[in-house]
């Protein structure tokens, strides 16, 4: 990793896996919840990471914790990177049209780049429609997302990664094959 922080001799990353509870669930396949498949994946990325030499820590410690999102970011002190697990929704119906990874990334540019490359590592391993692509979203106080804004404020930067759409049949079926 490029940015890594002075006096670390391997990365350090910070996992959060979004929202908590049975949250989202997908009009397109009824037994997917977002917020249990965030928690799955962000226990499988954490044994993937730290298998490459990455040190990993996590938000929360169970499932229904419930944490605000600033401070799930500003939890990434002293980390190189900070990631929020997610997937998307266009709308509350089902839409078979829209499939894409979007990375959001801080509005200072610093987190462009691997932003893009995790969005096409991403896109390329759940096979999405359309390419993957990075957002910056400005709010009144700087970044719109509090979980970006958190890390920012820490010195960490932050990422939003959405898993494609779990308005998208077959993108929803593919994150919900991460349980098995
Ligand atoms: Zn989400």
């Amino acid at each position: 990793m490029e940015h890594i922080k002075p006096g670390h001799t391997h990365p350090i990353v910070c996992l959060d896996a979004g929202h908590s509870g049975d949250y989202n669930r997908s009009p397109a396949v009824e037994e997917y919840y977002e917020s249990d498949m965030n928690w799955t994946l962000h226990l499988l990325l954490k044994a993937a990471l730290e298998r490459y030499g990455i040190e990993v820590t996590t938000t929360r410690k169970t499932q229904d914790t419930v944490m605000d999102v600033y401070e799930r970011g500003a939890a990434s002190r002293g980390c190189d990177l900070f990631l929020s697990l997610h997937s998307n929704a266009v709308g509350s119906e089902t839409n078979e049209n829209v499939d894409y990874v979007v990375v959001y990334v801080p509005q200072d540019g610093s987190g462009d780049e691997i932003g893009q490359i995790l969005a096409d590592g991403i896109s390329l391993v759940m096979g999405t429609r359309q390419v993957g692509r990075i957002a910056a979203r400005e709010g009144s106080s700087g970044d719109y997302y509090g979980v970006i804004r958190g890390a920012a404020a820490v010195g960490t930067v932050g990422l939003i990664l959405e898993h494609s759409f779990h308005t998208n049949t077959r993108s929803t079926h593919w994150l919900l094959g991460l349980n098995s």
